[in-house]
């Protein structure tokens, strides 16, 4: 996860830094509403609650127009970190307590059926998504104890989640995590890419999007009316789909309390992280994916000279084994691209050859220059 100024030509709202799925995806840019007219439906709120309604509702033949304020994906949606899990943050235990025995057996079909869903309109509409299924981790944040997780175990199992076990320890090299609880058949996946997928679909099948409006208010009834700068959408139904609710300011605002949540970003020897979900039962908790960069993928990086901060957009073109002075190495050859002028104007191009283990050291460089071509390569290494 890289950052970036937060000016007002960000194209990422949300926040003033970019995130590593807005980095490694751009989505597509859909009009502004500019004339008032009339749907079955009208969705307010293009992030993965708003768009997953529209595309059902284009499926089933009706009439939708979707407004958000932003680009698709621009809000919530654009920085989550994606774990599509049927593990809950509350607990089993307590949403029996609190909802009984069917409310948390509801809870865990609904959202094992979510990402079954999730991953039928990914092979229907041929959504590349970086999709993948797997196992899910819950650690105590405690060493040593595991009392909660037995409770947790057990009360999963009530749920009808009847294939999560306790295990000695999640399979994370290097972290005693001590007893862990295992949730097999979870899944993540890049939340934009997905969201890019589903928009193009909905608008195949006739849906209109629009975005950079803002709905101002809503009147409900027959019609429903959806007042958006000088215009009006009127429909048969609108769904809210803002994440907090614009039209009523009571029944979830006066529970509702601000919490952030972070994600931080860092690069991890390919390999030495296995392919897990993972979640500590602390409050705040922590949880854990990795995302693989590969050949083909680019990530946004801040660049810094003297006081100045400039967008580096650097794209992983290919996998080479190249022979240095130093010696032999596999490398992954990346391209840094300036996306505003400053450090040096951006007419040249350079390559650099960064070795594949862990330590991404760079090897080569070359760049091409007006004037002809620079080439540095490693002549000696050795250990710091
Ligand atoms: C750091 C972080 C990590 C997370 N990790 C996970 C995770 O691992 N797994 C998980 O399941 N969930 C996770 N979440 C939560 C998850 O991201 C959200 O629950 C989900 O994305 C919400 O989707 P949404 O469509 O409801 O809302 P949003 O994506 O926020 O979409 C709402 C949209 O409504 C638009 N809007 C708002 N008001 C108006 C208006 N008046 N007019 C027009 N448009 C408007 C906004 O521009 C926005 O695009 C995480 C969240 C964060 C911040």
């Amino acid at each position: 996860m890289t950052t970036s100024e937060g000016t007002q030509s960000n194209p990422h709202p949300g926040g003033a830094t970019t995130s590593i799925w807005q980095s490694t995806c751009e989505v597509p840019r859909f009009p502004k509403l500019t004339k008032s007219g009339s749907t079955d439906v009208c969705v307010i709120g293009a992030g993965i609650a708003g768009l997953s309604v529209a595309y059902h509702l284009a499926r089933d033949g009706k009439k939708v127009v979707v407004l958000d304020d932003g680009p698709i994906g621009g809000g919530e949606t654009g920085r989550t970190t994606a774990h599509l899990t049927n593990a809950m943050d509350d607990r089993f235990y307590w949403l029996e307590d609190v909802h009984g025995a069917e409310g948390a057996r509801l809870t865990a079909s609904s959202h094992g059926a979510a990402i079954n869903r999730i991953q039928q309109i990914m092979q229907l509409e041929g959504i590349d998504c970086d999709f993948e299924r797997l196992d899910g981790y819950l650690m105590s944040h405690r060493p040593g104890d595991s009392e909660e997780l037995e409770r947790e175990a057990q009360a999963a199992e009530r749920s009808g989640l009847t294939d999560v076990s306790l295990v000695d320890r999640a399979p994370i090299a290097g972290f005693e995590s001590g007893t862990a609880l295992r949730f097999p058949g979870q899944a993540q996946f890049h939340a934009l890419k997905y969201l890019k997928g589903v928009a193009e679909a909905i608008r195949r099948m006739g849906g209109r999007i629009f975005c950079e409006s803002h709905a101002d208010s809503i009147e409900g009834g027959v019609p429903a009316l959806v007042h958006a700068g000088h215009y009006v959408v009127t429909a048969d139904a609108i769904v809210v789909a803002t994440n907090v609710p614009i039209n009523n300011l009571f029944a979830i605002h006066t529970k509702q309390a601000p919490y952030m949540t972070y994600v931080i970003g860092a690069r991890v020897p390919r390999g030495s992280v296995p392919q897990v979900l993972s979640w500590d039962t602390g409050d705040p908790y922590h949880y854990i994916r990795t995302q693989p960069l590969a050949v083909g993928k680019s990530f946004e990086l801040a660049a810094v000279s003297g006081k100045k901060k400039y967008r580096l957009l650097v794209l992983c073109l290919r996998e080479e084994t190249i022979e240095v002075p130093a010696g032999k190495f596999p490398c992954l050859v990346v391209e840094p691209v300036l996306k505003e002028e400053g450090l040096f104007k951006a007419k040249g191009k350079l390559w650099i050859w960064l070795t594949r283990d862990g330590r991404h050291l760079p090897v080569k460089m070359q760049s091409k220059i007006p004037v002809g071509s620079i080439k540095a390569e490693l002549v000696r290494g050795g250990n710091p």
